[in-house]
């Protein structure tokens, strides 16, 4: 492990950095994490959400509008990670965020949409499979909590899905591509609150890794690039990132 100090040395003189950012930094607004020990799919079968089950099985649908009642994310608060890199990219020297999350705090938090990548989508809207139509998230829950169990497009009556990447599906390309345009522009990259183990989102910080910048690592607990580390730190994002972005301004 390294030091605050060491990590911003690290990332001196350095004027594009991307910064990309997964599950952990919004651990400490109260989203679970993924693959954590207290992780989501510790208690729920990720194999139960893939886009197939989704489509055909109504109960698929009930359970997962059900967790997104229950989850609390809608109403989720940006938290001292999330303003800190809000506060480097008013630095001048963040080329952009990339995101593995669909909560919406970077959002929350003043960053930018130019200056913001959402690979795996926004939980805040909804999109009609059937006819496209797009719906804040918050009024399809409100039809659910009203007893609707799996609330159909007011439009065509076909199915609604958040608009996020379920298992199974694609990622948007174009927020892809752009995404790994951006790595390819970078001269450094922190990885935040991310074991950096799904593909082909943790690509993004390689690309700039293997073009031979300096990846920053800021995480609890190991990732799958550590070895590829030029600066490794452990600890709650709500905590280093604030101090590092203060380093580096
Ligand atoms: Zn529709």
């Amino acid at each position: 492990m390294h030091s605050i100090e060491f990590a911003a040395a690290v990332l001196s003189g350095k004027r594009r950095i991307l910064v990309f950012t997964g599950a952990g930094i919004s651990t400490e607004s109260g989203i679970p994490d993924f693959r954590g020990p207290n992780g989501v799919w510790t208690r729920v079968d990720p194999a139960e959400f893939t886009i197939d089950k989704y489509l055909r099985n109504p109960d698929t649908r009930k359970r997962s509008w059900q967790m997104r009642l229950e989850s609390g994310a809608l109403t989720a608060k940006p938290n001292k990670a999330h303003r800190a890199v809000t506060k480097l990219w008013r630095t001048g020297r963040m080329l952009s965020c990339v995101t593995q999350n669909i909560d919406g705090l970077h959002q929350k938090a003043g960053l930018p949409n130019k200056a913001l990548i959402e690979l795996h989508g926004n939980a805040g809207e909804a999109r009609c499979i059937g006819c496209g139509d797009r719906q804040p998230t918050v009024d399809v829950v409100a039809r659910v909590q009203a007893g609707e169990e799996d609330p159909s497009c007011l439009l065509c009556g076909g199915i609604l899905k958040i608009d996020i990447v379920f298992f199974g599906e694609m990622l948007p390309p174009a927020a892809t591509d752009l995404a790994f345009d951006l790595a390819s522009q970078a001269d450094a990259v922190i990885a935040v609150g991310s074991t950096l183990s799904v593909f082909p989102a943790a690509q993004v910080p390689f690309e700039v890794a293997r073009a031979g910048h300096p990846l920053v690592i800021l995480n609890m607990g190991r990732t799958a690039f550590d070895d590829l580390a030029a600066a490794r730190l452990e600890g709650p994002a709500g905590r280093m990132l604030p101090a590092l972005v203060s380093a580096l301004s």
